[in-house]
Protein backbone atom coordinates (compact mmCIF):
# COMPACT_ATOMS: atom_id res chain seq x y z
CA UNK A 1 0.00 0.00 0.00
CA UNK A 2 1.02 3.32 -0.33
CA UNK A 3 1.92 4.86 3.38
CA UNK A 4 0.44 7.65 4.37
CA UNK A 5 2.30 11.09 5.15
CA UNK A 6 3.64 11.86 8.52
CA UNK A 7 1.19 12.64 11.22
CA UNK A 8 1.14 16.75 11.02
CA UNK A 9 -1.65 17.95 12.84
CA UNK A 10 -2.83 21.91 13.30
CA UNK A 11 -1.69 23.55 16.54
CA UNK A 12 -5.45 24.20 17.30
CA UNK A 13 -7.16 26.21 19.63
CA UNK A 14 -9.80 24.11 21.62
CA UNK A 15 -12.27 25.59 22.89
CA UNK A 16 -15.23 23.40 22.76
CA UNK A 17 -16.77 20.95 24.88
CA UNK A 18 -13.26 18.63 24.87
CA UNK A 19 -10.66 17.45 24.04
CA UNK A 20 -8.92 20.96 25.57
CA UNK A 21 -5.33 22.35 24.07
CA UNK A 22 -2.62 20.24 26.12
CA UNK A 23 0.32 22.16 27.30
CA UNK A 24 3.85 20.69 25.66
CA UNK A 25 4.96 19.77 28.91
CA UNK A 26 2.16 16.94 28.84
CA UNK A 27 2.60 16.16 25.49
CA UNK A 28 6.35 15.23 26.34
CA UNK A 29 5.59 13.16 29.68
CA UNK A 30 3.75 11.20 27.16
CA UNK A 31 6.53 10.80 25.06
CA UNK A 32 8.98 9.55 27.75
CA UNK A 33 10.13 5.84 27.91
CA UNK A 34 7.59 2.82 28.38
CA UNK A 35 8.21 0.99 31.93
CA UNK A 36 6.51 -2.39 33.03
CA UNK A 37 3.48 -1.94 34.42
CA UNK A 38 4.86 -3.57 37.40
CA UNK A 39 8.42 -2.32 36.97
CA UNK A 40 8.70 -0.45 40.78
CA UNK A 41 9.42 3.21 39.31
CA UNK A 42 6.93 2.92 37.39
CA UNK A 43 4.57 2.17 40.42
CA UNK A 44 6.00 5.31 42.04
CA UNK A 45 4.71 7.22 39.45
CA UNK A 46 1.29 5.94 39.58
CA UNK A 47 1.27 5.80 43.32
CA UNK A 48 2.24 9.73 42.81
CA UNK A 49 -0.95 10.05 40.66
CA UNK A 50 -3.49 8.54 42.58
CA UNK A 51 -2.11 10.71 45.55
CA UNK A 52 -2.19 14.05 43.74
CA UNK A 53 -5.87 12.76 42.49
CA UNK A 54 -6.58 12.53 45.92
CA UNK A 55 -5.31 16.30 46.19
CA UNK A 56 -7.45 17.27 43.15
CA UNK A 57 -10.75 15.60 44.50
CA UNK A 58 -10.13 17.06 47.82
CA UNK A 59 -10.29 13.62 49.21
CA UNK A 60 -8.73 11.51 51.27
CA UNK A 61 -10.98 8.28 49.73
CA UNK A 62 -8.04 5.56 49.27
CA UNK A 63 -9.54 3.88 46.46
CA UNK A 64 -9.29 7.04 44.66
CA UNK A 65 -7.52 5.96 40.70
CA UNK A 66 -7.46 6.17 36.83
CA UNK A 67 -9.49 3.95 35.35
CA UNK A 68 -8.23 2.97 31.63
CA UNK A 69 -10.90 4.33 29.46
CA UNK A 70 -12.33 8.16 28.75
CA UNK A 71 -15.25 9.58 31.46
CA UNK A 72 -17.66 7.10 29.67
CA UNK A 73 -15.98 4.36 31.23
CA UNK A 74 -15.50 5.94 34.59
CA UNK A 75 -19.43 6.39 34.16
CA UNK A 76 -19.88 2.56 33.46
CA UNK A 77 -17.46 1.51 36.52
CA UNK A 78 -19.43 3.42 38.69
CA UNK A 79 -22.46 1.78 37.50
CA UNK A 80 -21.70 -1.30 37.34
CA UNK A 81 -19.48 -2.08 40.60
CA UNK A 82 -22.42 -0.13 42.63
CA UNK A 83 -25.47 -1.65 40.88
CA UNK A 84 -26.94 -5.22 40.96
CA UNK A 85 -30.19 -6.49 38.35
CA UNK A 86 -33.26 -5.64 40.64
CA UNK A 87 -31.40 -2.68 42.30
CA UNK A 88 -33.38 1.07 42.13
CA UNK A 89 -31.55 4.17 41.59
CA UNK A 90 -32.86 7.71 40.93
CA UNK A 91 -31.20 9.40 37.94
CA UNK A 92 -31.27 12.97 37.82
CA UNK A 93 -31.39 13.97 33.78
CA UNK A 94 -31.39 17.33 32.61
CA UNK A 95 -29.04 16.73 29.45
CA UNK A 96 -27.31 14.49 27.36
CA UNK A 97 -25.08 12.56 30.37
CA UNK A 98 -27.89 12.24 32.81
CA UNK A 99 -29.60 10.34 29.75
CA UNK A 100 -26.15 8.27 29.21
CA UNK A 101 -25.96 7.51 33.07
CA UNK A 102 -29.65 6.07 32.73
CA UNK A 103 -29.05 3.60 29.88
CA UNK A 104 -25.87 2.54 31.65
CA UNK A 105 -27.83 2.08 34.94
CA UNK A 106 -30.55 -0.04 33.02
CA UNK A 107 -28.53 -2.00 31.29
CA UNK A 108 -27.22 -3.34 35.03
CA UNK A 109 -30.89 -4.51 35.31
CA UNK A 110 -31.54 -2.20 37.50
CA UNK A 111 -34.60 -0.03 37.80
CA UNK A 112 -34.42 3.24 37.52
CA UNK A 113 -36.60 6.61 38.55
CA UNK A 114 -36.03 9.67 36.70
CA UNK A 115 -36.54 12.78 38.03
CA UNK A 116 -36.17 15.21 35.11
CA UNK A 117 -35.94 19.09 34.46
CA UNK A 118 -35.46 20.31 30.86
CA UNK A 119 -32.72 20.60 29.10
CA UNK A 120 -30.41 23.47 30.46
CA UNK A 121 -32.54 23.55 34.09
CA UNK A 122 -30.92 22.22 37.23
CA UNK A 123 -32.65 20.44 40.36
CA UNK A 124 -33.67 22.21 43.48
CA UNK A 125 -32.76 20.51 46.53
CA UNK A 126 -36.56 20.37 47.29
CA UNK A 127 -36.62 17.96 44.46
CA UNK A 128 -33.93 16.06 45.09
CA UNK A 129 -35.91 15.92 48.46
CA UNK A 130 -39.24 14.80 47.11
CA UNK A 131 -37.54 12.31 44.71
CA UNK A 132 -35.75 10.79 47.50
CA UNK A 133 -38.73 10.09 49.79
CA UNK A 134 -41.20 8.90 46.33
CA UNK A 135 -38.09 6.37 45.96
CA UNK A 136 -37.12 4.83 49.59
CA UNK A 137 -35.82 1.77 48.25
CA UNK A 138 -33.49 3.50 46.02
CA UNK A 139 -29.71 2.29 46.45
CA UNK A 140 -27.75 5.57 44.75
CA UNK A 141 -29.23 8.89 43.28
CA UNK A 142 -26.50 10.02 40.16
CA UNK A 143 -26.50 13.44 39.42
CA UNK A 144 -24.21 15.37 36.88
CA UNK A 145 -22.23 18.88 38.53
CA UNK A 146 -21.55 19.95 35.04
CA UNK A 147 -23.52 19.12 32.58
CA UNK A 148 -21.40 19.82 29.41
CA UNK A 149 -24.32 19.22 27.02
CA UNK A 150 -26.34 22.05 28.03
CA UNK A 151 -23.35 24.43 29.98
CA UNK A 152 -25.56 24.17 33.35
CA UNK A 153 -24.06 24.34 36.76
CA UNK A 154 -25.55 22.10 39.36
CA UNK A 155 -25.04 22.77 43.47
CA UNK A 156 -24.07 19.58 44.79
CA UNK A 157 -23.40 21.16 48.90
CA UNK A 158 -27.15 20.87 49.77
CA UNK A 159 -27.84 17.58 48.51
CA UNK A 160 -25.76 14.82 50.16
CA UNK A 161 -27.25 15.69 53.26
CA UNK A 162 -30.71 14.82 52.04
CA UNK A 163 -29.33 11.51 50.29
CA UNK A 164 -27.50 10.48 52.68
CA UNK A 165 -30.52 10.56 55.28
CA UNK A 166 -32.05 7.99 53.17
CA UNK A 167 -29.66 5.84 53.23
CA UNK A 168 -28.38 5.99 49.70
CA UNK A 169 -25.47 7.11 47.85
CA UNK A 170 -24.58 9.94 45.86
CA UNK A 171 -22.70 9.47 42.75
CA UNK A 172 -21.70 12.19 40.63
CA UNK A 173 -20.37 13.05 37.13
CA UNK A 174 -17.69 15.80 37.30
CA UNK A 175 -16.02 15.34 33.87
CA UNK A 176 -16.21 19.18 33.42
CA UNK A 177 -16.01 20.33 37.09
CA UNK A 178 -12.25 18.61 37.94
CA UNK A 179 -9.59 21.15 38.10
CA UNK A 180 -12.10 23.81 36.90
CA UNK A 181 -14.76 24.24 39.30
CA UNK A 182 -15.21 23.63 42.83
CA UNK A 183 -15.55 20.25 43.73
CA UNK A 184 -14.82 18.73 47.58
CA UNK A 185 -15.53 15.06 47.81
CA UNK A 186 -15.08 14.62 51.17
CA UNK A 187 -16.98 17.91 52.29
CA UNK A 188 -19.85 17.43 50.08
CA UNK A 189 -19.51 13.77 51.09
CA UNK A 190 -19.98 12.83 47.35
CA UNK A 191 -20.01 8.56 47.43
CA UNK A 192 -18.63 7.85 43.88
CA UNK A 193 -17.43 10.11 41.46
CA UNK A 194 -15.92 9.79 37.97
CA UNK A 195 -13.93 12.34 36.00
CA UNK A 196 -12.02 12.57 32.37
CA UNK A 197 -8.28 14.14 31.67
CA UNK A 198 -9.40 16.02 28.32
CA UNK A 199 -11.25 18.56 29.98
CA UNK A 200 -10.27 20.72 32.53
CA UNK A 201 -6.51 19.16 33.38
CA UNK A 202 -5.84 19.72 29.73
CA UNK A 203 -4.43 16.18 29.42
CA UNK A 204 -5.42 13.85 26.30
CA UNK A 205 -8.56 12.01 26.54
CA UNK A 206 -7.55 8.30 27.73
CA UNK A 207 -8.57 7.65 31.19
CA UNK A 208 -11.30 8.50 33.70
CA UNK A 209 -9.75 9.33 37.41
CA UNK A 210 -12.62 7.67 40.06
CA UNK A 211 -12.88 8.21 43.75
CA UNK A 212 -14.75 5.74 46.06
CA UNK A 213 -15.97 6.99 49.53
CA UNK A 214 -15.69 4.16 52.23
CA UNK A 215 -19.61 3.59 52.04
CA UNK A 216 -19.17 3.04 48.36
CA UNK A 217 -16.25 0.56 48.94
CA UNK A 218 -18.49 -1.39 51.66
CA UNK A 219 -21.99 -1.11 49.49
CA UNK A 220 -19.42 -3.36 46.60
CA UNK A 221 -17.97 -5.27 48.78
CA UNK A 222 -21.31 -6.78 49.90
CA UNK A 223 -22.54 -7.57 46.32
CA UNK A 224 -24.38 -10.80 45.65
CA UNK A 225 -23.33 -11.14 42.12
CA UNK A 226 -19.92 -10.18 40.19
CA UNK A 227 -19.71 -6.82 38.45
CA UNK A 228 -20.64 -7.90 34.58
CA UNK A 229 -17.77 -6.26 33.15
CA UNK A 230 -14.54 -7.87 33.79
CA UNK A 231 -12.45 -5.03 32.53
CA UNK A 232 -13.86 -2.72 35.16
CA UNK A 233 -14.81 -4.81 38.17
CA UNK A 234 -13.53 -2.78 41.22
CA UNK A 235 -12.75 -5.45 43.39
CA UNK A 236 -9.64 -6.32 41.33
CA UNK A 237 -9.06 -3.04 40.26
CA UNK A 238 -8.28 -2.45 43.77
CA UNK A 239 -5.39 -4.89 44.04
CA UNK A 240 -3.84 -3.02 41.41
CA UNK A 241 -4.15 0.45 42.03
CA UNK A 242 -3.92 0.41 45.84
CA UNK A 243 -1.33 -0.23 47.79
CA UNK A 244 -0.37 -3.40 50.47
CA UNK A 245 -2.53 -5.66 48.57
CA UNK A 246 0.34 -7.65 46.18
CA UNK A 247 -0.13 -4.93 42.92
CA UNK A 248 -2.13 -8.42 40.99
CA UNK A 249 -1.67 -8.23 37.49
CA UNK A 250 -5.38 -7.34 35.76
CA UNK A 251 -4.51 -5.33 32.86
CA UNK A 252 -1.88 -3.54 31.50
CA UNK A 253 -2.07 0.00 32.61
CA UNK A 254 -1.98 2.40 29.95
CA UNK A 255 1.57 3.96 31.58
CA UNK A 256 2.61 6.37 29.01
CA UNK A 257 -1.07 8.22 29.77
CA UNK A 258 -0.38 7.37 33.50
CA UNK A 259 2.77 9.44 32.96
CA UNK A 260 0.79 12.44 31.12
CA UNK A 261 -1.93 12.83 33.74
CA UNK A 262 0.90 12.55 36.56
CA UNK A 263 2.03 15.68 34.59
CA UNK A 264 -1.15 17.79 34.15
CA UNK A 265 -1.80 17.01 37.70
CA UNK A 266 1.73 18.51 38.86
CA UNK A 267 0.85 21.61 36.55
CA UNK A 268 -2.81 22.11 38.17
CA UNK A 269 -1.05 21.67 41.88
CA UNK A 270 1.59 24.21 40.96
CA UNK A 271 -1.29 26.81 39.59
CA UNK A 272 -2.85 26.04 42.99
CA UNK A 273 -6.28 24.58 43.15
CA UNK A 274 -8.36 27.39 44.28
CA UNK A 275 -6.07 29.61 42.18
CA UNK A 276 -7.03 27.23 39.05
CA UNK A 277 -11.07 27.76 40.13
CA UNK A 278 -10.41 31.34 40.07
CA UNK A 279 -8.82 31.86 37.04
CA UNK A 280 -11.78 29.57 35.25
CA UNK A 281 -14.15 32.23 36.79
CA UNK A 282 -12.69 34.98 35.49
CA UNK A 283 -12.15 33.82 31.88
CA UNK A 284 -15.97 32.75 31.93
CA UNK A 285 -16.83 36.12 33.27
CA UNK A 286 -14.64 37.92 30.45
CA UNK A 287 -16.30 35.62 27.87
CA UNK A 288 -19.45 36.35 28.85
CA UNK A 289 -19.03 40.22 28.61
CA UNK A 290 -17.87 39.66 25.53
CA UNK A 291 -20.25 37.90 24.21
CA UNK A 292 -23.14 39.35 25.88
CA UNK A 293 -22.18 42.53 24.12
CA UNK A 294 -22.48 41.14 20.74
CA UNK A 295 -25.53 40.30 21.70
CA UNK A 296 -25.62 36.48 22.09
CA UNK A 297 -27.69 34.76 24.94
CA UNK A 298 -26.70 32.18 27.89
CA UNK A 299 -28.80 29.09 27.82
CA UNK A 300 -28.65 28.18 31.15
CA UNK A 301 -29.62 30.01 34.09
CA UNK A 302 -26.66 28.77 36.27
CA UNK A 303 -24.01 28.31 33.98
CA UNK A 304 -21.00 26.48 34.28
CA UNK A 305 -17.27 28.92 33.94
CA UNK A 306 -15.57 25.56 31.81
CA UNK A 307 -18.76 25.40 29.52
CA UNK A 308 -20.46 28.32 27.95
CA UNK A 309 -23.54 27.32 25.99
CA UNK A 310 -25.22 30.32 24.11
CA UNK A 311 -28.12 30.47 21.28
CA UNK A 312 -26.91 30.96 17.73
CA UNK A 313 -28.93 34.06 16.79
CA UNK A 314 -31.68 33.76 14.14
CA UNK A 315 -30.43 33.63 10.90
CA UNK A 316 -26.93 32.48 11.14
CA UNK A 317 -25.15 28.85 9.97
CA UNK A 318 -24.27 27.71 13.38
CA UNK A 319 -22.20 25.35 11.42
CA UNK A 320 -20.79 27.88 8.59
CA UNK A 321 -19.46 30.15 11.64
CA UNK A 322 -17.74 26.74 13.16
CA UNK A 323 -15.90 25.75 10.25
CA UNK A 324 -14.56 29.40 9.59
CA UNK A 325 -13.82 29.56 13.23
CA UNK A 326 -11.42 26.36 12.83
CA UNK A 327 -9.98 27.14 9.05
CA UNK A 328 -9.88 30.53 9.62
CA UNK A 329 -8.41 30.90 12.78
CA UNK A 330 -7.86 27.17 14.00
CA UNK A 331 -9.95 27.45 16.93
CA UNK A 332 -12.67 24.70 17.59
CA UNK A 333 -15.85 25.40 19.32
CA UNK A 334 -18.60 22.99 20.11
CA UNK A 335 -22.25 22.29 17.80
CA UNK A 336 -25.25 22.07 20.10
CA UNK A 337 -26.28 18.72 21.17
CA UNK A 338 -29.64 17.12 21.42
CA UNK A 339 -31.81 19.33 22.64
CA UNK A 340 -30.20 21.88 21.46
CA UNK A 341 -28.72 20.45 18.52
CA UNK A 342 -28.52 23.76 15.91
CA UNK A 343 -29.31 26.20 18.31
CA UNK A 344 -26.67 26.63 19.98
CA UNK A 345 -22.83 27.17 20.63
CA UNK A 346 -20.85 25.42 23.24
CA UNK A 347 -17.35 27.28 24.02
CA UNK A 348 -15.63 25.00 26.50
CA UNK A 349 -12.92 27.50 29.19
CA UNK A 350 -11.04 24.43 29.88
CA UNK A 351 -7.69 24.04 32.37
CA UNK A 352 -4.86 25.65 29.57
CA UNK A 353 -7.05 27.06 26.67
CA UNK A 354 -8.93 29.28 29.66
CA UNK A 355 -6.83 32.63 28.84
CA UNK A 356 -7.47 35.95 27.87
CA UNK A 357 -5.34 35.55 24.87
CA UNK A 358 -7.48 32.88 23.58
CA UNK A 359 -10.84 34.54 24.60
CA UNK A 360 -10.02 37.63 23.09
CA UNK A 361 -8.99 36.15 19.86
CA UNK A 362 -12.19 33.80 19.72
CA UNK A 363 -14.22 37.02 20.48
CA UNK A 364 -12.56 39.44 17.70
CA UNK A 365 -12.94 35.95 15.19
CA UNK A 366 -16.56 35.38 15.80
CA UNK A 367 -17.56 39.12 15.88
CA UNK A 368 -15.31 39.01 11.97
CA UNK A 369 -17.95 35.36 11.66
CA UNK A 370 -20.87 37.26 12.61
CA UNK A 371 -20.61 40.59 10.30
C1 LIG B 1 -17.20 14.44 28.24
C2 LIG B 1 -18.18 14.00 29.27
C3 LIG B 1 -18.41 12.64 29.55
C4 LIG B 1 -17.82 11.53 28.75
O1 LIG B 1 -16.48 11.54 28.69
P1 LIG B 1 -15.69 10.86 27.48
O2 LIG B 1 -14.29 11.18 27.84
O3 LIG B 1 -16.15 11.52 26.22
O4 LIG B 1 -15.95 9.41 27.50
C5 LIG B 1 -19.27 12.32 30.58
N1 LIG B 1 -19.90 13.28 31.28
C6 LIG B 1 -19.74 14.59 31.02
C7 LIG B 1 -20.46 15.60 31.84
C8 LIG B 1 -18.87 14.98 30.01
O5 LIG B 1 -18.69 16.28 29.75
Amino acid sequence: MLIPAQLTPSERILMGPGPSTVPSRILRALGAPTLGHLDPQYLGYMDETCAMLREVFQTRNPLTFPVSGTGMAGMETLATNLLEAGDEAIICINGAFGLRMRDIVQRCGATVHALEVPWGEIFSTDMIARAVADHPRAKLLTIVHAETSTGAHQPLETISEIVHAAGMLLVVDAVTSLGGHELKVDEWQIDAIFSGTQKCLSCPPGLSPVSFSPRAVQVMESRKTKVQSWYLDVSMLRAYYTTGTGRAYHHTAPINMVYALREALRIVLEEGLDARIERHRLMHLRLRAGLEAMGLAYIPTHSLHTLNCVRVPAGIDEAAVRRRLLQEYSIEIGAGLGVFAGQAWRIGLMGHAATPRNIDLLLAALRHCLT
